[in-house]
């Protein structure tokens, strides 16, 4: 049985002052997390120590959007896993289709942060996602399996719960455009399957297999229902208290 995870990657929006107000409303909107469902939010590094004070105790996880792919050392500006998970941090993401494009991350260096993430004790959740031109050209499925593969060499998970992955299609991330909830289904299900040839079937069928780019309101409950999409990683709409708390009461039906 595998709980829906509903995640909120802030990318770089909201101050720590921001941060504190918005963690204390939402947790008043939402009156608890509803039984069934997990939630998590992923500010930028800054305000992880306001998440951390504010999130105490509320049942709702928080964790960051990147960590080095080295654990300690001199690597100006990098941040280490350690530190995130020093926080009291479950999560990290690993691999967001951002920080392939813009700081060319390849499917190498995100393995070594998956790594990274789960020495520290952190829970990597690992991005794959295909460009619009490899979904037209019909090649979606064997690039995103591929990719998947690559950021998963030499990464040991000690059980299910300890990876979460994200299909993210790149050209519907800020977008507007989503997946459809049938092209969302069948990619999960192509993941878990990858997953399965890598880990085995009853670790594959215990991972928490994400969509991501454009959820809303309106179109989640649809994605929801493919049967191997567990919740979603959230941008734009994890930025407002009220349809961020709309997203997780649809996670469970409400
Ligand atoms: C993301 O950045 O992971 C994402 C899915 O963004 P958005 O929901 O804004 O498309």
């Amino acid at each position: 049985m595998r709980t829906p995870l509903v995640a909120g990657n802030w990318k770089m929006h909201k101050t720590p002052s921001e941060a504190r107000v918005w963690f204390n409303e939402f947790l008043d909107e939402l009156g608890g997390v509803p039984p069934g469902v997990e939630v998590a939010l992923l500010p930028s590094f800054p305000l992880l120590p306001v998440a951390a004070e504010e999130l105490a105790g509320s049942g709702v996880a928080f964790g960051a959007q990147d960590v080095s792919a080295h654990d300690w050392g001199a690597f100006t500006g990098e941040v280490s896993a350690y530190q995130v998970a020093d926080l009291g941090a479950k999560y990290a993401v690993v691999g967001h289709s951002e920080r392939r494009k813009y700081w060319r991350e390849g499917s190498g260096l995100v393995a070594e942060k998956a790594k990274r993430a789960l020495e520290a004790g952190l829970v990597p959740i690992l991005c794959v996602g295909e460009e619009l031109e490899v979904r037209e050209r019909g090649e979606a499925i064997p690039f995103v399996v591929g990719q998947l593969l690559d950021s998963l060499a030499g990464v040991e998970p000690p059980s299910p719960d300890r990876l979460v992955i994200a299909y993210e299609p790149v050209w519907a991330i800020g977008t507007g455009k989503t997946a459809t909830p049938g092209d969302a289904e069948v990619m999960a299900e192509a993941i878990r399957s990858a997953l399965a040839g890598r880990y085995g079937e009853a670790f594959a069928g215990e991972v928490r297999v994400l969509y991501g780019g454009s959820i809303k309101p309106a179109n989640f409950a649809q994605i929801l229902a493919g049967p191997n999409v567990d919740g979603g990683l959230v941008g734009g709409a994890s930025l407002e208290v009220a349809s961020f708390a709309e997203l997780v009461r649809l996670a469970v039906g409400l």
